[in-house]
């Protein structure tokens, strides 16, 4: 809207010439014109029922998580998850040892009053996932589709639009991993060599 160009299905903001940038960056930016630093730590914010003490902290990159934990106070009970990134799109972090990167905006460790165990179950054929997709994407069809690695099916089913948002998997009562799958469905067309 911005600039009137069109990022059309599959492609990157670069591929229209566009560069998308979030606050932190553009702040980032001023400051490395500013003074010729450049980026060495990151702003994260620490949260979660698990933590003793959830802050916001300014992290050297490289930090461990340990070390970002142990700084807010270490943890009150077990984390039975922990998140890099959001709720809703974050990713698993497995090793508490693992470093704090450049494109790290927060960490969560979920307490076992947050994250019920969320296997999966058959799907029940609701929609929800439909329904509450911004982009009116078939998450249930695509999941059915990438299990048979029918590229056609997928391409057709334009799973490049999705924007790995997370609201299907999230309103979804079978607790199928469906944005998971989507992200598996989209390297597969791009093995492929398709972007549509
Ligand atoms: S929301 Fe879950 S259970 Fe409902 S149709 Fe979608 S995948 Fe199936
Ligand atoms: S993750 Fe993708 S398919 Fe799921 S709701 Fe978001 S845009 Fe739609």
């Amino acid at each position: 809207m911005t600039t009137g160009r069109i990022i059309g299905e599959g492609m990157l903001p670069a591929d229209a010439g566009l560069v998308v940038m979030n606050v932190t960056s553009v702040c980032f930016l001023a400051q490395y014109i500013r003074t010729g630093i450049p980026l060495v730590a990151k702003t994260i914010t620490v949260d979660g029922g698990a933590v003793q003490d959830p802050k916001v902290v300014v992290a050297p990159l490289g930090t461990s998580f340990k070390d970002i934990f142990e700084f807010c106070g270490g943890f009150k009970s077990e984390p039975r998850k922990i998140l890099m990134g959001g709720p809703m799109m974050g990713i698993n972090v497995y090793d508490l040892n693992a470093p704090l990167l450049k494109n790290n905006n927060a960490v969560l460790a979920f307490d076992e009053n947050q994250m019920v165990p969320n296997e999966e179950q058959p799907c029940i054929r609701c929609g929800r996932c439909t329904r509450n997709c911004p982009f009116h994407l078939m998450p249930v069809n695509i999941y059915k589709a990438y299990g048979e690695e029918n590229v056609e099916k997928l391409q057709e089913l334009k799973v490049n639009l999705c924007m790995e948002c997370g609201c299907c998997s999230y309103v979804c009562p079978a607790k199928r991993h469906l944005v998971t799958t989507n992200k598996l469905a989209k390297k597969l067309l791009r093995e492929k060599g398709g972007r549509k």
